[in-house]
């Protein structure tokens, strides 16, 4: 999330968007997953939510944690500004930092991903008690808009929208106004609040009549109104229409893009450098939902090439990107760019989905490799005991995590981490016709009802480096179960139907397609092999970091700081002041440009335990997500090593 003074602006362009009117005949609920989709056959689609169920577990575990932070937060105070704004008296103490009353961005969370997290949560894990506080939200919500009685409906008053037309400040209306929407159409998709349905279309009608009408402003106007960030605007209204199969807001999301941005992109060209990151990934989300919804294949090509450049061009080795939330630097060019501002964690949030829905369009496991590398990397471990979050992920040696606070930040990362952190379920199995495809290594049970099939996963991963499917079913059934062999493991890769090793076997980086007629009792053993190996910064190969599986291993360099500078818990501003100079890359053994186990150590792989030999010095390390308070180092610097994989 960007600030007045780092806000980035586009290159303006006027040109017309583009007309497509047709909206798919997809079943709404198809967005999540929730109900069969009308192409299931062709399409490769997430399991409704509330199919899988995390079993114990790390995962379950987070899942739990950010659940009692949500709960720690109360209805009358979330409303507190919404209700200010719409002339109803509050007494409640409002939330600080960007909710607070004075901020322009109040209501981005206490209206909007508090909405998404609660019904996310009352979907994947049946937490009644959370939904019960969405729907007091929503009913809030609802008096408010009901008062002002325009179908608006905000935390600050409609003037600020004002600003963007006139070219005004204005930190980011449209992003916050999207938020709420996307809050609502949460809340009514996951958990079958209605109200929610009719606030949010109030709000599209508001916004169509002030901002989106013909007539009402020009398309000069429009363009540079898109300067400002205004998160998925475009992705929801498209949701929006999918759920309603009302042209006009498919038409109002084609006012949302932006051919400066997007035309490069569909031409193949990387003129991302000086863009604000997580300004422009949820752009393109949007776009992979508009070629979803009216199968314009112009769309899907640019969230492919996006997608794909990002990732290969422009990533840190926790599977995010950015440095000061921007794009600073040529494609492949990362030399120099480590510091304490690397990696927001919205990015990560963001750059997630859009791998989802990409690997629904193709099945290449390349999108869940990707996945995992960030589930591991840079969300698991991005929250603290507390249900804190971050903002930043320093990269640069001798820094720490920076959390929020739990009432005077309610950063952007607040709210895509409390979304995250309830969603845990949402793709681990995605589903094509009958066919069943596993994709991340996580504890849980799928239970398809329709099927009378349930998939009990049984694992640790990854302090073990195996996962067992147990297949319950209540009649035999041909289907084929695909099971992703990740990239990262090696040629010892076993797959044992009931006990009996398969005699093929698929590369890693592939699915592994089982078919057979699958009976009750029958298990489906899969091992797989972590090795070590190392990966160099994009445009610097003498700066590298180590991985063992999908792990990205942090040397432990002790206690972080408790108090100023740059202490852990953060309030308002995310940006920590005063920091110290990062320590400099610790520097790998002679040797390091050999093979990684030259200088690298396997202590104990159940217990997650390695070893780095440094310049005279030996290191303790360990997966990056176990890292909590204490300083660290992701990147080394190294004799110059060739990228093993
Ligand atoms: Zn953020």
């Amino acid at each position: 999330m960007t600030d007045r003074s780092r806000r980035n602006f586009l290159k303006s362009s006027t040109a017309a968007a583009a007309g497509f009117t047709l909206i798919r005949s997809l079943t709404p609920m198809e967005i999540f997953g929730a109900v069969t989709p009308s192409d299931a056959s062709t399409r490769i689609v997430p399991f409704p939510l509330a199919s899988v169920r995390l079993a114990p577990g790390i995962f379950k575990e987070q899942e739990e944690t950010n659940a009692r932070y949500l709960d720690s937060l109360t209805a009358d105070r979330l409303l507190h500004s919404f209700r200010i704004m719409a002339g109803i008296p509050s007494s409640a103490t409002p939330y600080k930092g960007w909710e607070d009353p004075s901020c322009e961005l109040r209501g981005h969370f206490t209206g909007g991903h508090f909405l998404s997290a609660v019904a996310l949560a009352s979907a994947a894990s049946g937490n009644d008690v959370l939904k019960k506080k969405g729907d007091e939200v929503v009913a809030g919500l609802a008096q408010c808009q009901k008062k002002i009685g325009t179908g608006y409906l905000s935390a600050f008053p409609a003037g600020l929208f004002d600003h963007l037309v006139e070219g005004k400040p204005a930190w980011a209306p449209f992003y916050t106004y999207h938020k709420i929407m996307a809050g609502l159409l949460d809340m009514h998709l996951l958990t079958g609040n209605t109200d929610a349905l009719e606030i949010c279309e109030g709000m599209a009608k508001w916004a169509g009549s002030d901002f989106w009408g013909i007539g009402v402003i020009s398309a000069e106007q429009r363009q540079r109104m898109l300067r400002t960030e205004y998160g998925g605007m475009n992705e929801v209204l498209v949701n929006l229409a999918a759920v309603t199969k009302k042209d006009r807001y498919l038409d109002a999301a084609h006012l949302f893009e932006q051919p400066g941005f997007l035309d490069p992109l569909a031409g193949r060209r990387d003129e991302l450098q000086g863009l604000h990151a997580n300004t422009h990934v949820p752009k393109i989300i949007g776009a992979a939902r508009m070629y979803e919804v009216t199968g314009d294949r112009r769309y899907r090509q640019i969230a492919e090439y996006f997608l794909e450049e990002v990732l290969t061009a422009r990533n840190y080795v926790i599977g995010n990107t950015s440095l000061d939330e921007h794009w600073r630097t040529p494609p492949g060019q990362l030399k120099g760019t480590l510091g304490w501002t690397n990696a927001e964690c919205c990015v990560a949030y963001n750059l997630m989905k859009l791998e989802r829905l990409v690997f629904g369009w193709n099945g290449d496991a390349r999108w869940m490799d990707a996945y995992e590398r960030a589930l591991f990397n840079c969300r698991l471990g991005t929250q603290n005991a507390n249900g804190l979050k971050q903002y930043f992920f320093p990269l640069a040696a001798g820094y720490w995590r920076a959390y929020n606070s739990p009432e005077e930040s309610f950063w952007c990362c607040t709210g895509t981490g409390a979304e995250e952190f309830a969603k845990f379920a949402d793709t681990i199995y995605f589903r094509r016709g009958s066919d069943v495809y596993v994709n991340q290594f996580i504890a849980s049970t799928l239970d398809w009802k329709e099927e009378g099939l349930r998939i009990d996963q049984v694992t640790q991963f990854p302090q073990e480096q195996s996962t067992t499917l147990k297949i319950k079913t209540s009649r035999p059934s041909v289907r084929t179960i695909h099971v992703r062999i990740p990239g990262w493991t090696t040629g010892a890769a076993q797959v044992k139907i009931n006990s009996l090793p398969l005699e093929a076997m698929a590369d890693p980086g592939s699915y592994l397609a089982i078919r057979k007629t699958w009976a009750d009792g029958d298990t489906i053993s899969i091992s797989l092999p972590m090795e070590l190996r190392q990966e160099v910064l994009p445009g610097d190969d003498s700066t590298a970091a180590v991985l063992y599986g999908p792990m990205v291993l942090a040397a432990d360099l002790g206690a972080g700081p408790t108090g100023d500078p740059g202490k852990i818990i953060l309030g308002g501003d995310p940006w920590a002041k005063n920091l110290p100079a990062a320590s400099p890359l610790p520097k790998a053994a002679a040797g390091s440009d050999a093979e990684t186990k030259q200088w690298v150590q396997v202590e104990s792989a159940p217990e997650l335990r390695f070893t780095a030999a440094g310049d005279g010095a030996k290191y303790q390390l360990m997966p990056m997500y176990r890292i909590r308070d204490q300083r660290y180092a992701v990147y080394w610097q190294t004799g110059n090593p060739k990228p093993q994989s």
